[in-house]
Parts: C-alpha cells; sequence; structure tokens
C-alpha cells in the first residue's frame, strides 16, 4: 500500500533492522524501543488493523502470534520456570488497534516486548 512505512519496510524500500522474515512474516526492531528487546512482527500484506482480520487470515494471525516466542527466545527473553516453582524472565505481547488502542503505525503489528519489567513507564 501505497504511504504505508510498514509496507515499505516489508518491500525492503526503507531500511529496518530485520531478525525475521519468510513468505507471509516479516520481523524487525523497533526503531523506538521501549525495552531492552523491542521487536515488531508483521504481515507481509497490508492489513490496517487487528479488525481488518477477517476469516481467511486466521492462519496468519496464528501465525504471528507463534512467532513471538520464538523470537522472544532467540532475544533472551524466554520465561524460566526456576527450582523454587517460580518463573523469570518473559516478555510482553501487544497489538495496538485504534486510536483508543494507541495504534500509530496503520499496518497490522505484534510488538513483542521484553527485559526488566519492559511495561514499566508505559501508558
Ligand atoms: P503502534 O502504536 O502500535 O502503532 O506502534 C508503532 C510502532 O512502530 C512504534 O513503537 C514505533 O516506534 C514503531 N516504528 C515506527 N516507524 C518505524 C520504523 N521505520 N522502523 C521501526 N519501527 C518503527
Ligand atoms: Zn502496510
Amino acid at each position: 500500500m501505497d504511504n504505508c512505512i510498514f509496507c515499505k519496510i516489508a518491500a525492503k524500500q526503507t531500511p529496518s533492522t530485520i531478525v525475521y522474515e519468510d513468505d507471509d512474516l516479516l520481523a524487525f526492531k523497533d526503531i523506538n524501543p521501549a525495552a531492552p528487546v523491542h521487536l515488531l512482527v508483521i504481515p507481509k500484506i497490508h492489513l490496517d488493523t487487528l479488525s481488518s482480520a477477517k476469516a481467511e487470515h486466521e492462519a496468519l494471525l496464528g501465525k504471528i502470534l507463534g512467532l513471538a516466542p520464538k523470537l522472544a527466545a532467540e532475544h533472551g527473553c524466554a520465561p524460566v520456570l526456576q527450582a523454587d516453582g517460580k518463573y523469570t524472565g518473559g516478555y510482553k505481547t501487544l497489538i495496538n488497534t485504534g486510536t483508543d488502542g494507541g495504534q500509530e503505525v496503520y499496518h497490522l503489528h505484534l510488538h513483542v516486548i521484553g527485559g526488566p519489567q519492559p511495561w514499566r513507564g508505559q501508558s
């Protein structure tokens, strides 16, 4: 789609730090990270919001979500079960939708945010 920054990233017309790519998805580092690990997973096709996804996109949505734990593990954010039964590590997954959802870029994307308490300081 014209004038969509994430379509341009997917088309390699705009530079980004790509951490994963396949036929359907691209993942890259957020340009303004909110935590030590802040990745964005996008479909290569343009969907402006999560609410634009239809039944035909369910497999794609599953792929996007399924990639998150793999990327998080590769970037050192996998949750780890300790001997005392408590977890350390982990990450946050987030999709902002629409104005009231805080969406700034209208090309569907999943945030993968990791590091110590990465949600602190975020609204
Ligand atoms: P959202 O509020 O969910 O739409 O988040 C959009 C995210 O895209 C923000 O975290 C931005 O920092 C990020 N972003 C915007 N432009 C770029 C870019 N060119 N490369 C990487 N991340 C970007
Ligand atoms: Zn787009």
